[in-house]
């Protein structure tokens, strides 16, 4: 039976979570360097959540990936709920994180562990400016900063063209670049076609590559479109098994936005389980958390929630809330009854919280 829209709403949001936490403890480690340590085949490597890495994260914690689609989601909590506009929201939420104010798991007033040269370029400036639309890092910086955190936008916004429009301005709000405003329109669409509108994987994709075609002036060899056909001749099992040597990648895996695109489209195409696919997106390394939470969240839509591990979503810092905003917000528009859905799966405790 297919998954519920509950329950690939759910899957979108905890597969981005453990998809980041499954790579943390690898990320910027060399496909030879993983290799090396974990020589066997996919079902050798290990799925339990370590935490680790050179950030010395504990188990299931989320990363700057996890913590700003946090973000994000609080800005659609705040417009569905309050009316609010989910752009300016989206960028104060994401400065709170930067600054660490009242964020969860973090002392007030430091500075994250881990942000992206862009996101902090534009979080500055949003904070001097307190305008989004003119934040931006600017043309030429392309990093997957705004496709790791921009889900909730596929997740909550059921209309095409606001939908596309939020994609392209929560992205600017620090990456401005065409190449990502453009990568975030086109994944979000992937999604909203997975969870609301319900299509077939197949018929997701071919929606993105409308969507880019449509938003890189009608081209088709835009570059945005490019990075989506690459991902659908990509065998995501080959690439960890062999190494990405010889692929047809636009950079090298290491946080160039349009391969964390091409990377995720490969992954959604893949028929193997979430987490065998999620597995090898992490054992081709580089930027291993970011690439395995944004192929995360297209896997957890098409396969729901059911499909990540129970051993995952124990750990998962932001599991319980995660799961109490999602069905707010499905509540809220009409999407779950007013009364008696998921009451007391919210409450879930969470071992994260009760191992830090
Ligand atoms: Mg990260």
């Amino acid at each position: 039976m297919a998954p519920s829209r509950r329950s690939r709403t759910l899957g979108a949001l905890l597969a981005v979570h453990a998809g980041d936490a499954l790579g943390a403890p690898f990320e910027f480690k060399p496909y030879t360097a993983i290799r090396s340590r974990h020589p066997g085949p996919n079902s050798a490597f290990p799925r339990t959540l370590t935490g680790g890495g050179f950030l010395s994260w504990a188990p299931g914690a989320a990363t700057d990936d996890t913590d700003l689609t946090r973000a994000v989601l609080l800005a659609y909590r705040d417009a569905i709920l309050s009316g609010d506009d989910v752009i300016s929201k989206a960028a104060e939420h994401s400065l709170a994180w930067y600054r660490g104010d009242r964020w969860p798991g973090r002392r007030q007033g430091t500075l994250p562990r881990d942000i992206g040269g862009a996101t902090r370029r534009g979080l500055s400036s949003f904070a001097s400016s307190r305008d989004p639309s003119s934040s931006g890092a600017g043309q030429g910086s392309a990093g997957n900063g705004s496709l790791m955190r921009c889900i909730p936008t596929g997740l909550f916004q059921a209309d095409p063209e606001l939908l596309v429009k939020e994609s392209q301005c929560i992205s600017a709000i620090t990456h401005n670049d065409r190449r990502c405003t453009i990568a975030c329109a086109a994944y979000n669409t992937i999604v909203s076609a997975l969870v609301v509108r319900g299509l077939s994987v197949e018929d997701a994709v071919s929606a993105s590559e409308r969507v880019a075609v449509s938003l890189e002036g009608g081209r088709p060899d835009g570059p945005v479109h490019a990075a989506i056909k690459i991902g659908r001749t990509i065998s995501l099992e080959d690439l960890a098994d062999k190494g990405p040597r010889g692929v047809d990648f636009l950079g090298s895996c290491s946080g160039f936005v349009l391969d964390s695109l091409t990377l995720a489209v490969a992954a959604v195409l893949d028929e193997r389980r979430l987490d065998q696919v999620l597995v090898d997106v992490v054992r081709v390394g580089r930027d291993t958390d970011t690439n395995a939470a944004i192929a995360g969240g297209l896997l957890g839509a098409r396969d729901g929630e059911e499909a990540v591990l129970d051993e995952w979503k124990d750990l998962l810092q932001f599991g319980p809330e995660f799961r109490r905003l999602a069905d707010q917000l499905l509540t809220a528009q009409g999407v779950l009854p007013g009364e008696g859905v998921g009451q007391g799966e919210g409450q879930t405790l969470s071992l994260y919280s009760l191992m830090t």
